[in-house]
């Protein structure tokens, strides 16, 4: 049995240590672990796909944390095992990441049933997301029945998200409009449900009114088979009100979505365009790796930059310098 392949193994048998290397493989950006990755993946492909996968998202502050922390402690005492990742797109400019603050999540880290890995950091969003998804297919071949997937609401992240996700759910704070939520109103068109949080002291009424706008909101934007389930929960993840309900909305939606054929036809469409955004990353990491491609970088982007060059011209050039004809 090669290396990998007694990894995987390993891994589907719900061993801990080579779940944390399998994801430090598929993690890793260098060129010649991406081989061991692909092969890796392969290998647990059989065993993905059972899991039901969440993408949470919100502007920061809105709870984000908290609820995954509240939700994932809920999830594991009802029985199940729980993986939390992560899409920090600000990760691949600092070097840091959401999650990867250790008070984070503190009760549900302690959890064995528990599963939580900050975000990949370092390089572009595409390599960020194709680093989270493996990962979520590791997790699921570990055996984890849940994977919930945090990023921040604030743009393209969270379509990058979405594209991994059976239900993409909205975290918002009571009041405010999109604006002042900081979510972008596209972001509210990907969500399939939006939880109004913090629904709790003071701010109940509050939060029952900005779940009925976005209640509103949300009904005029979606249009689905599954459009007769209630899209808004409110709940507080700090006292742990309204948690179940939101699971259980969670639950009613797949299940919908699962009867009607949307879930199916939603992972074949992720699948194909995980595909082609594969295709588009190895091209792109192949192309910036080139050595007569990296010569010319520097002089070509100062170019454009100082408008001596078009970025057409210099986009050809660039290619006809990978793939000379
Ligand atoms: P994130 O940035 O979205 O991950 O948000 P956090 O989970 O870090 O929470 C931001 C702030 O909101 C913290 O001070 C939390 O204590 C508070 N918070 C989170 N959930 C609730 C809630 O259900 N009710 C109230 N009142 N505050 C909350």
């Amino acid at each position: 049995m090669t290396q990998t392949a007694e990894l995987a193994r390993a891994v589907c048998e719900g061993d801990r240590r080579a779940l944390a290397r399998a994801i430090t493989l598929v993690e890793s950006t260098r060129a010649d672990h991406r081989d061991d990755a692909v092969a890796l993946l392969e290998e647990i492909l059989p065993a993905t796909g059972a899991a039901t996968r969440v993408g949470i998202s919100g502007a920061p502050g809105a709870g984000k944390s908290t609820f995954i922390e509240t939700l994932g402690v809920h999830l594991v005492d009802a029985g199940h095992r729980v993986a939390v990742l992560a899409v920090d797109p600000s990760s691949a400019r600092s070097g840091g990441s959401i999650l990867g603050d250790k008070t984070r999540m503190e009760q549900l880290s302690r959890r064995a049933e528990a599963f939580i890995r900050p975000s990949p950091s370092g390089g572009t969003l595409g390599g960020v997301a194709r680093r989270t998804r493996e990962a979520l297919l590791v997790c699921e071949s570990a055996g984890f029945d849940v994977v919930l997937v945090e990023t921040v609401g604030v743009g393209q992240s969270e379509v990058a998200v979405a594209g991994m996700v059976d239900v993409f759910v909205l975290l918002l704070a009571p009041g405010a409009g999109d604006e002042l939520q900081g979510v972008k109103r596209g972001i509210v068109e990907l969500a399939d449900l939006i939880v109004v949080n913090k629904a709790d002291g003071d701010l109940v009424d509050l939060a029952r009114h900005t779940a009925a706008d976005y209640g509103h909101a949300l009904h005029l934007v979606r249009s689905s088979d599954t459009g007769a389930i209630d899209r808004v929960r409110t709940c507080s993840a700090q006292l742990g009100d309204g948690i179940d309900d939101v699971w259980e909305a969670v639950g009613a939606l797949r299940a919908a979505m699962r009867a009607s054929g949307e879930l199916d036809a939603r992972r074949t469409e992720q699948a194909r365009t995980w595909m082609w955004s594969e295709v588009t990353e190895t091209l792109l990491d192949d192309l910036r790796r080139d050595p007569a491609v990296r010569a010319r970088i520097g002089m070509l982007e100062a170019d454009v930059s100082r408008g001596l060059m078009s970025p057409a011209a210099a986009a050809r050039e660039m290619l006809a310098t990978f793939r000379p004809r």
